[in-house]
């Protein structure tokens, strides 16, 4: 039997319900805030990815779905959406557009890295990303509206960690105290021995615990901040505390792409284990001009829906449609079922029946399984007399009811009305 690749997975219903709601919520939120979506190719030139991203991080250098095309190009399947958001926002000219370009897209993203919990090769993201301001408010905002979609959908144990990466002035300075510290000490590991000649940002991010350890007394990004940079970074977090965004600055904080300028974020919860990061975003003011395009700073984030979808509470999820299910006796009793269907679910009323000439057991017990709130038993016997059982399957209770009543009475019913 064929199966589907490592690292990539199947979502199946009943979980299925539950990331429509999730995505539903989040568009909700976005709606709130004034963003708008973008579908975008799951496909890109890799020359996309590796220019933005930057050649030393773990998702160009050993992440990527590269491959070539039947004419030979390289092609990537898209490992993360910013990139791509300003690809798309330069290619169809919104820069031009006066004002702010609030955008967001959801869907699946693919690294090629070591699949466990919480980690997979193709996973799923919610993304966000406002082009055309550099105000610390929009900062702000950004965060905010991050943590009103992960509050709405029932997390409560988060933390929220926050740091400015500053801009190419402060950060050149920053790397070269950086690269001095790094050379000064041995025992980093090899792909760190290599970022500090090329990237030394780079193995902050490391995840040895050992090069962790070497970086305590590495100099903070904090300490090399211009004037307007350490400004922009204060009121962010002025913000953040006005609105009571409870949050913790770590200075060592910097994100695994390159691209990244002055407020950067990320959220971890509890319940994940080892891969706590639920969301991470920030600033990222020199990516357009990277990319070709004017001046146009940015910030953004991403969720990891994947991770959300692990430690959502149970009872966050509503419960679908309540569901009604027909259970019939006899050829004409079938036949006059269907028009009732129809008439259910022209109602609003999800409705079902079998098919397959069950018994009235089997039906019975099809309708528990489907979860079928209320059963309507039709046979030949009620046909005659134009009425049918109604049955509340929660407590078993039954009563007649006239068949050209019974949209009405389910509608009321599923309404709370009576
Ligand atoms: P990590 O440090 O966990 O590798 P990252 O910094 O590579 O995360 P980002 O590029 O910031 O991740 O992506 C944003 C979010 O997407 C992460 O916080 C995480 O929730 C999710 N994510 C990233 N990679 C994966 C993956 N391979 N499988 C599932 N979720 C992922
Ligand atoms: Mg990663």
């Amino acid at each position: 039997m064929i199966k589907a690749i490592r690292g990539m997975r199947d979502i199946l219903p009943p979980e299925t319900g539950r990331w429509q709601w999730v995505e539903q919520v989040a568009r909700e939120v976005f709606d709130l805030y004034g963003y708008q979506e973008l579908r975008l190719p799951l496909i890109e030139r890799t020359e996309l990815f590796a220019r933005s991203i930057g050649p030393d991080t773990d998702i160009v250098a050993k992440e990527m779905y590269t491959f070539p095309d039947r004419r030979g190009d390289s092609l990537t399947l898209r490992p993360e959406a910013t990139a791509q958001v300003v690809r798309a926002a330069l290619e169809n000219r919104l820069d031009r557009a006066p004002g702010m370009k609030k955008l967001y897209t959801i869907g699946p993203m693919f690294r090629y890295e070591r699949p466990q919990k919480g980690r997979y090769r193709q996973f799923h993201q919610i993304n966000c990303e406002a082009l055309g301001a550099d105000a610390p408010e929009l900062d702000a905002e950004v965060i905010l509206m991050l943590m009103e979609i992960l509050g709405r959908v029932g997390l409560t144990q988060m933390r929220l960690s926050v740091n400015s990466l500053g801009c190419p002035e402060c950060q050149q300075d920053f790397k070269a105290r950086l690269k001095l510290f790094l050379q000064s000490k041995e025992g980093w590991c090899d792909d760190c021995r290599h970022r500090r000649e090329t990237n030394p940002l780079r193995v902050l991010d490391c995840k040895s615990a050992h090069c962790q350890a070497l970086l305590k007394d590495a100099p903070m990004l904090k300490d090399c901040q211009c004037e307007a940079c350490a400004a922009h970074y204060g009121r962010v977090l002025e913000l953040l505390n006005r609105f009571r965004v409870p949050f913790e600055e770590n200075p060592r904080l910097v994100r695994g792409l390159d691209y990244y300028t002055r407020t950067a974020f990320e959220v971890a919860a509890a319940g994940l284990g080892a891969q706590d990061a639920v969301a991470g975003g920030g600033r990222y003011n020199g990516l357009s001009q990277e990319l070709g395009g004017p001046e146009m700073p940015a910030i953004g984030f991403a969720i990891g829906q994947d991770r959300l979808m692990e430690i959502l509470p149970p009872e966050a999820a509503p419960p679908g449609l309540a569901k009604t299910f027909l259970a019939v006796l006899g050829d004409a009793a079938r036949d006059r079922a269907l028009t009732l269907l129809q008439d259910l679910r022209a109602k609003g009323l999800a409705a079902e029946m079998d098919f397959e000439g069950r018994s009235l057991k089997a039906q019975m017990s099809l309708a528990d399984r489907l979860g079928a709130t209320y059963v309507i038993i039709l046979g030949d016997r009620e046909m005659e007399t134009d009425q049918a059982v109604l049955r509340r399957m929660a407590t078993g209770g039954q009563e007649q009811v006239a068949l050209k009543e019974l949209p009405v009475i389910l509608a009321n019913f599923i309404t709370g009305k009576i």
